[in-house]
């Protein structure tokens, strides 16, 4: 998240808020939904079974009313008095009326020692026989008595029994067995109640058989006989279930009423869906504004920052804010701000880059007229120095004989004195020479400065029997042949002298590559140098030996690196006291070498 850019991170932000506050927003909302669905749901569902248990009560009243009017006419009591005879009016007493024909299965009339004397309709070919305790309870009741209810393939059916006679002496009894229909009113009527959803049960209070108002059906998976508030139930191939039963009075039966929880969920799984719906509606609106929000402000801020980091490259050219219709803004002056700093800077920098390049025409112009001066000083210092030392010489030589041993040993002094201070000078003439002159740089062969040094040294090479080893063939370089002429001269009479004298000098010339530029290695078997003195010994009149013990003037290491540096290169040594000294110039290395130019150098 932290490398991330502003423009990304802003609608990351904003969606995951959306997301998050609608997910909160729509996982509250849908339970409380779904709370007050599943209150409203089984509310109803306890009313309408307690109605149906109700209106079944009334409709099994009706039917015992109906029995008992029929067990009260004389056609059946006359017959149950005398069977044999009459048994045409009998059964014609028994037929139901044609617009209940449908529901009844049959008719019959039974003895009172409970055997079946006539029989009308299907029943008994059904199987449908009536239980003798039937009978037994219809003799005690002063009305029809409602039996359970019997299979019959895959119907169901139920006897309504009515005594004949008085409980005293019962003549016999009217079994009516009636088919289980489903009244559609009753369906209707518990579809507007509770939903579509709702099935309505009637069962044996035994649990034994239950019907759907058409047909046998398994019954709920627990005991609802006794239940009396709401059950709550898995039923096979539905699921989750809610139910209420109910007993019905005056009867062996039960009402069940079952709701499932999947349809009292469904419409707040609706709400639900639709939440989720403008949630993501939100989301990608939100998403789409943010992005072009975040568009507008980091547009500028790319801008912004891309004008700083070129201005922190030392570009002072861009500027942010030069806008026809600039932004009013945080952002607008900002860039703004940032411009007028910018031109600032530039002026200042500017400014600054004036007054230095003024002052170092300035010092340079003083340095070259102190160089100037000092050039012309040294150069008439040596007149009268001459003059000093050849008078003196001339002294020595034709007043030699006059002067006693003491006087002698002035005069002498007086020479070497006078040579001292003209070598002294003529180093620093050279020094100032090659400070001053104007070196035109070209490729050239090593070679040919090579050869002119080892020549400059000659006489310290054959003084102290020197062995000086260069390994040629040397790289062509950049240079100017004079000065790296010198250079190496004075770096190989180092070598030569800063060694003990009882030692021969070994010198050791050679040259590597190194990244496109050469180095010239000078390595010899001398005192060494301490490594905190390698830098002070490039100074001029730095020295670290006393003059007795190695003669010079502290300007030849001076004259080394002025000339390596006029030529675009580098000087450096690695020594240690003692283990001998390895000096060496970094010099451009050249691609070819123009003879021309190489022969024609210095
Ligand atoms: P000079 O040789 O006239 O003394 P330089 O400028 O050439 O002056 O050298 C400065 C000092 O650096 C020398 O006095 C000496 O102490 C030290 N030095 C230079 N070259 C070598 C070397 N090859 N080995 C040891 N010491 C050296």
């Amino acid at each position: 998240m932290r490398g991330l850019s502003i423009k990304l991170k802003l609608p990351l932000l904003i969606g995951a808020l959306v997301v998050a506050v609608t997910g909160v927003y729509a996982v509250a909302a849908y339970r409380a939904m779904a709370r007050a669905a599943m209150t409203v749901a089984t509310g109803r569902l306890t009313t309408v079974t307690d109605q149906l248990a109700q209106a079944l009560h009334t409709s099994r009243n009706s039917l015992v009313a109906h029995l008992d009017s029929i067990a009260q006419r004389p056609e059946i009591a006359r017959y149950l008095a005398r069977p044999g005879a009459g048994s045409t009016a009998a059964l014609a007493a028994l037929a139901p009326p044609l617009e209940r024909a449908q529901s009844v299965a049959g008719v019959a009339l039974w003895s009172a020692d409970h055997h079946r004397l006539l029989s009308q309709g299907e029943a008994p070919r059904r199987g449908l026989t009536v239980d003798s305790t039937l009978l037994l309870a219809a003799a005690k009741s002063d009305s029809a008595v409602i039996g359970p209810f019997h299979l019959a393939g895959d119907s169901i059916a139920y006897p309504v029994v009515a005594r004949v006679g008085t409980s005293a002496r019962p003549l016999g009894y009217v079994v009516e067995w009636r088919w289980v229909v489903g009244t559609a009113r009753s369906r209707e009527q518990t579809n507007q109640l509770v939903g579509t959803n709702a099935h309505i049960y009637l069962g044996n209070t035994g649990g034994d058989i239950w019907s759907d108002l058409t047909r046998p059906v398994p019954g709920p998976p627990v005991d609802v006989t006794h239940a009396t508030g709401l059950l709550r139930y898995d039923r096979a191939g539905v699921g989750p279930t809610y139910a209420v039963a109910r007993h019905i009075d005056g009867s062996p039966w039960l009402v069940l009423v079952e709701y499932p929880v999947q349809a009292v969920l469904a419409p707040a799984r609706i709400a639900l869906s639709r939440l989720v719906l403008i949630g993501v509606i939100i989301l990608v609106l939100g998403l789409a504004a943010t992005w072009a929000l975040s568009r507008t402000l980091t547009r500028p801020l790319a801008g912004l920052t891309h004008a700083a980091e070129t201005v922190a490259a030392g570009d002072y050219a861009p500027l942010v804010g030069i806008d026809p219709d600039p932004r009013g803004d945080e952002l607008g002056r900002l860039a703004a701000a940032f411009d007028t700093m910018v031109q600032r800077v530039a002026e200042a920098q500017q400014r600054l880059e004036d007054r230095v390049r003024a002052r170092t025409a300035e010092l340079q112009e003083r340095n070259e007229e102190l160089e100037a001066f000092a050039y012309s000083i040294s150069h008439d210092l040596r007149a009268p120095l001459r003059a000093m030392g050849g008078f003196s010489q001339a002294l020595l030589e034709d007043y030699g004989d006059k002067l006693d041993q003491t006087g002698k040993q002035y005069a002498e002094r007086v020479v070497a004195g006078a040579n001292t201070m003209d070598q002294l000078i003529r180093d620093l003439l050279s020094y100032s020479r090659i400070t001053r002159s104007e070196l035109r740089l070209t490729p050239l062969d090593l070679h040919r400065p090579m050869q002119s040094a080892t020549e400059q040294v000659a006489n310290d090479v054959a003084a102290r029997h020197a062995r000086v080893v260069v390994d040629e063939p040397l790289p062509p370089v950049v240079g100017h042949e004079t000065t790296l002429a010198q250079v190496l001269a004075n770096l190989l009479a180092n070598a030569i002298k800063f060694v003990p004298a009882e030692r021969t000098p070994d010198v050791h010339v050679r040259a590597e590559l190194r990244d496109g530029r050469v180095r010239v290695w000078v390595e010899d078997n001398g005192i060494g140098i301490a490594p905190e003195h390698h830098e002070r010994i490039f100074r001029v009149f730095e020295r670290l030996n006393p003059a007795e013990d190695f003669p010079g003037t502290g300007i030849g290491l001076a004259i080394v690196r002025k000339g390596v540096e006029r030529m675009g290169g580098r000087v450096g040594v690695e020594s240690a006291p003692g283990g001998g000294s390895r000096f060496w110039i970094d010099l451009s290395q050249a691609e070819a070498v123009d003879e021309r130019h190489s022969h024609s150098a210095g």
